[in-house]
């Protein structure tokens, strides 16, 4: 089994200011990353909020230079999933596809997943029309109608992005006023290529094994009327949930699934620490998810040092 001082795990920008911070206090830190590496941002076409950026940068570029910077301090970095963690041995016992260490801290900074409707033909029709990343997938739907379902960032930004390959794109949203950033909104309602069905949830997806999503069924939940529409691709922008399941039954999480804690990065268990959208359901702005990952590095390394906690 290889020791490590700090285990990191995750590599969203989260993990990643973690891993700047623990290199450079000195500690053997190592991030498993996950499959895909990256987190979020490596799916976000322009970060233009982050600051010290001031005409933007694209995520993934985002992400390289947060990598390198960890690595000029030391970081390691293992490119494969964390599959199991043992809090209750001490040091911390962590497991990544065969591979095992030791770690006197722990920082997860595993991130939140997107989010699928709950209808059957939505798991049915996955990959063949129905998707959660525009940015990855986009590319196949040139000239093509599609639909976004959901009215917060997430779903605008998407919309946004998929007209540069779409003949149409309509965002189902099912309120009257979208959640998005006003800055946001103003890009979409000024793009003539993007319509906005208010008021409307999906009731069902309709196609064909072979060619995958050829239809979707709207009702207007005002009017109760149901609209069947011809559409190519369908993409969900509904949110997201923590990435938890493998810390389940090992650490306090609140009733969403997010990790409980303190307004620092301190959880349920001593010497484990969180940082990110994994332990915030509020804001999930990647210069956020940086700064928990800076507090929970500061919290590791005093614990590190004087057992604090
Ligand atoms: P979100 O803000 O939670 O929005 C989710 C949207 O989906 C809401 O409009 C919600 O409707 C709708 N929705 C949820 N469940 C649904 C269901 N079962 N059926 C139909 N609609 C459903 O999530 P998000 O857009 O992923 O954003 C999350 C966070 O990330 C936010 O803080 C956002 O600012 C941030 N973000 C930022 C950027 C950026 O700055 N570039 C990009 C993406 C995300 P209601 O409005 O009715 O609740």
């Amino acid at each position: 089994m290889k020791e490590r001082d700090i285990i990191i795990i995750g590599s969203g920008p989260a993990g990643l200011t973690s891993a700047i911070y623990s290199g450079r206090a000195g500690h053997r830190t190592l991030v498993i990353e996950g499959v895909p590496a990256g987190g979020q941002l490596l799916t976000t076409t322009d970060v233009e909020n982050f600051p010290g950026f001031p005409e933007g940068i694209s995520g993934p570029d985002l992400i390289d230079n947060m990598r390198r910077q960890a690595q000029r301090f030391g970081t390691e970095f293992l490119m494969k999933d964390a599959t199991f963690i043992d809090f209750r041995s001490y040091p911390f016992k962590v497991q990544a596809e065969g591979d095992e260490y030791s770690a006197r801290a722990i920082i997860i900074a595993t991130g939140a997943k997107a989010r699928y409707l709950d209808i059957p033909s939505v798991e049915a029709f996955r990959g063949r029309g129905i998707s959660a990343c525009a940015t990855c997938d986009g590319f196949f739907y040139r000239d093509s109608i599609l639909f976004v379902i959901g009215g917060g960032d997430t779903a605008v930004e998407e919309a946004i992005f998929l007209t540069k390959f779409a003949k149409e794109v309509n965002v189902v949203h099912r309120r009257n006023e979208l959640r998005a950033e006003k800055y946001m909104q103003d890009k979409l309602f000024e793009n003539p290529k993007i319509k906005v069905i208010w008021d409307s949830v999906v009731v069902d997806i309709k196609g064909t094994k072979e060619a995958g999503v050829k239809w979707i069924i709207l009702k207007n939940i005002r009017t109760g009327e149901l609209t069947e529409r011809d559409a190519d691709g369908i993409f969900m922008g509904i949110g997201h949930s923590p990435a938890t399941s493998i810390f389940e039954g090992q650490i306090a999480l609140d009733d969403n699934g997010y990790i409980v804690c303190t307004e620092g990065a301190r959880t349920s268990v001593k010497g484990v620490f969180a940082a990110g959208d994994v332990r915030d359901p509020h804001f999930r702005q990647a210069i956020a998810a940086a700064g928990t990952g800076c507090k929970a590095a500061i919290e590791a390394d005093r614990f590190l040092r004087d057992g604090k906690q």
